[in-house]
């Protein structure tokens, strides 16, 4: 029945060719599943793109993350300054080792951290007292640790500000992990994404960039850590350990052949890949300039390439939001509000007592904010498709 109804312009869709069907098949003709040629070649194309003495391949973006957490050496009761702009599992990372995510506001162009508002809450954060008060949450956990780490994040494909924020945070002492999970191929003044942290962690769902189904990769040029981060997404073996010997409190955090040889076929396309998102996102940007009521994603010029992973729009004040993504929906045009602000979801909000106002800009974006569909192998004829159903719905 699906099939007999003309063809809805779909959220999102990976793009895979016959080349990436024979690589995971030819995994599945050894007997080798687990940990073998495809994981190494998976991570040495990581390697050869960012330019990083190490690459890990892990089971997801957001246990990337948590191992990176890990390595920073990230416990309970630690501050992890952060932005509630993002998808969720950039907080939930700090969450997983109790430490508590201090959020501070974003960059209403960009979506990513305000490198201002860092600047102040990095000052105010170390003076203590009030001046720290105001940046912590109203509910504070009874422990409550130093301030350790900043998790950037580079919302959108697009790098946040790394010339402000890098010397801030290394005259206070602070770890950078970039959450690069929306960026792979990306760069900032020439400079790949993932590579502006002690470690960087890209994620391979079905709608990013290229997909391995489930996965993700971490980078980072320090040797010590990446065996720790080796380690523990084995089961916490260390290198010398045998099978069943471990040396960490580790996890399963392995991503398979399978996975990896379809992260490596794609990733030799990911040059064409980027391209054609940039194509999809140019011709929105084209046929959008006819309604003054929609703005569409600003790229900076620090932004030396931008890695499309979603075409968000943002609507004037004026329309509501959720009413037009009905409207949308029912003109067939699937669209989905990008991002909830992450203070505000239940469970997190809940904890430490955050309201509605606390971060009014991501607030705002996130009131604001619709992603339209969007994926590399989308036509003009489909976004002129998606373009014609805002008409109707406006
Ligand atoms: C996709 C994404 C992740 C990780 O997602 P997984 O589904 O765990 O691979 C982390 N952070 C951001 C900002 C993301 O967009």
């Amino acid at each position: 029945m699906e099939n007999s109804k003309k063809n809805n312009v779909p959220m999102s869709s990976p793009e895979i060719n016959e080349e990436d069907r024979q690589s995971v098949m030819e995994v599945l003709n050894t007997t080798n599943l687990s940990m073998g040629p495809k994981i190494d070649q998976f991570e040495q194309a990581v390697k050869d793109l960012t330019g990083s003495r190490h690459a890990l391949a892990v089971s997801s973006g957001t246990t990337g993350l948590h191992l990176c957490i890990r390595a920073a050496g990230i416990e309970q009761g630690d501050l992890v300054i952060t932005t509630p702009f993002s998808f969720i599992s950039s907080t939930n990372v700090i969450l997983f080792e109790k430490a508590i995510p201090v959020f501070v506001d974003v960059d209403p162009l960009t979506g990513n951290i305000d490198a201002d508002q860092l600047k102040q809450a990095i000052r105010d954060l170390n003076k203590g007292g009030k001046d720290a008060a105001r940046w912590l949450p109203r509910n504070l956990p009874e422990k409550t640790g130093r301030l350790k780490a900043v998790l950037s994040v580079d919302v959108f494909g697009q790098p946040a500000d790394y010339d402000s924020l890098i010397p801030v945070c290394e005259e206070h002492g602070l770890t950078i992990i970039e959450d690069s999970c929306e960026a792979l191929g990306a760069t900032y003044k020439g400079k790949p994404a993932g590579k502006f942290g002690k470690y960087g962690a890209f994620a391979f769902y079905p709608n990013k960039q290229i997909t391995t189904g489930e996965g993700g990769i971490i980078i980072t040029d320090d040797d010590e850590d990446a065996a720790f981060m080796q380690a523990l997404r084995n089961q916490g073996r260390a290198p010398g350990d045998a099978w069943l010997q471990h040396t960490y409190l580790g996890y399963n955090y392995r991503l398979d052949e399978m996975s990896a040889a379809l992260g490596l076929s794609q990733i030799k396309r990911l040059d064409h890949m980027l391209d054609s998102r940039a194509q999809v996102a140019d011709w929105y940007a084209q046929y959008l300039q006819e309604f003054p009521m929609i703005e569409t994603p600003q790229v900076l010029p620090t932004t030396t390439r931008m890695s499309w992973f979603v075409y968000v729009i943002r609507l004037d004040k004026s329309i509501d939001r959720d009413d037009f993504a009905r409207r949308l929906l029912a003109n067939e045009v699937p669209v989905r509000p990008y991002f909830l602000p992450i203070h505000l979801q239940p469970y997190i909000a809940t904890q430490f007592g955050y309201r509605r106002g606390d971060y009014p800009v991501t607030e705002a974006l996130g009131d604001r904010g619709l992603a339209l569909p969007f994926s590399s192998v989308m036509s003009e004829e489909q976004v002129e498709q998606v373009c014609e159903g805002i008409r109707k719905s406006l």
